[in-house]
């Protein structure tokens, strides 16, 4: 059990530690009680649950909940409820990973990319995770002769041109460990682009120091995408975080999970658009919440997140709308409602935001 923490007595510069915040983590319902009391549901479901999908939460995400609101969005996402056992249609991987898996922990659905899961470790545990079948499990750690396997098989496969660094959290590694790795896909000449996917810019944004920043600016071209989900989750110290990534050159994009309770309004994902645009964080995709064991209380029907983004459509900066999609064993497939509505003759007939009607002549 971590160690309890009186919130108003932590110094500042601990509390900015990663290494602390990590040291600190909350993992019981005691722990839980430094930030808010948990509801009987939530004490009921942390420990029905322990044993399922592990119950971990950063002091820093912690401070971001609200005490007084059981349905507070930040606190959703993180503290178990007893939803999760009531989940008949879920599955345990519904985009079929492990199939696609030619050595271990490396996910391939396209000829040129990779998933590469380094780490099954995260800094917090979702409670929608896609990966919950794996992450924070020691059955899927991989070992040292494990990531040469798969390096291995990157370096005999020509076809993979980028690599996409996930888990769990790759950033939870060390400099050191990442270093490492970075170097050993840098010296296969065919992996041309390094993604990482993380999401400790919002539940731990102190790991990304400058010192790592300096550590990835050496292996471009590197890509951020990390993971908001809520306004609320933009704060000065997340603002910070990207920041460094950006200064060091590094783009940074952001992927959210449309989560019923969380941000299923066109007010709250207009607001985190919009507050990633002011970040300079690109919103890129919002995912449908798969059919995944445990998760029916999340899931949002398909119309009503077709609805949102039809409707941040002229009402925001295009940049700021990301695209809505639908993860699937076949890969990624767009979500949104059609624009163009048919064509007359040559013509083209589209409806624009407002539900304009416009042809536009074919030119050919
Ligand atoms: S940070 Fe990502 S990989 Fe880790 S539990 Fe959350 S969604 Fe899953």
């Amino acid at each position: 059990m971590s160690e309890a923490i009186r919130v108003h007595d932590v110094a500042a510069a601990d509390w900015r530690d990663w290494g602390w915040q990590m040291r600190h983590r909350i993992r019981t319902a005691a722990d839980l009680r430094a930030f808010l009391e948990p509801t009987p549901d939530e004490v009921a479901a942390i420990e029905a649950l322990a044993t399922r999908f592990r119950f971990v939460i950063t002091p820093y995400y912690a401070s971001l909940m609200d005490p007084a609101d059981p349905d507070c969005p930040i606190r959703r996402q993180v503290v178990p409820r007893l939803a999760e056992l009531g989940d008949p249609a879920g599955l345990a991987d519904p985009l079929d990973e492990v199939a696609h898996s030619p050595v271990k922990n490396v996910i391939r659905v396209y000829r040129d990319r990779i998933a590469f899961c380094v780490n099954n470790e995260c800094a917090l545990y979702c409670r929608y995770c896609l990966r919950k079948r794996m992450v924070g499990d020691e059955d899927w750690t991989m070992q040292k002769r494990e990531l040469e396997t798969a390096l291995d098989w990157i370096a005999r496969t020509p076809e993979i041109r980028d690599v996409l660094l996930t888990g769990g959290d790759p950033l939870v590694y060390s400099d050191a460990k990442l270093e490492w790795l970075l170097g050993r896909l840098r010296a296969i000449p065919h992996v041309e682009l390094i993604r990482l996917g993380t999401r400790l810019p919002v539940t731990l944004p102190f790991r990304v120091t400058k010192a790592l920043c300096a550590m990835l600016e050496r292996f471009h071209p590197i890509w951020v995408n990390t993971h908001f989900n809520h306004p609320r989750e933009l704060t000065e110290e997340a603002a910070e975080a990207c920041d460094r990534l950006l200064r060091a050159g590094i783009p940074v994009g952001n992927q959210s999970v449309l989560l019923r309770g969380i941000n299923d309004s066109l007010p709250v994902m207009q607001a985190l658009c919009e507050g990633l645009v002011r970040m300079r964080v690109r919103p890129y995709y919002v995912y449908q919440a798969q059919l995944l064991e445990g998760t029916a209380h999340f899931r949002v029907p398909i119309e009503a997140g077709q609805a949102i983004f039809r409707a941040m459509r002229g009402r925001t900066s295009g940049f700021a709308i990301p695209q809505y999609v639908l993860d699937t064993p076949h890969g990624k497939v767009p979500l949104e409602l059609p624009f163009v509505k048919g064509r007359e003759g040559d013509d083209y007939v589209v409806e624009a935001w407002d539900g304009a009607i416009w042809r536009e002549p074919n030119p050919r």
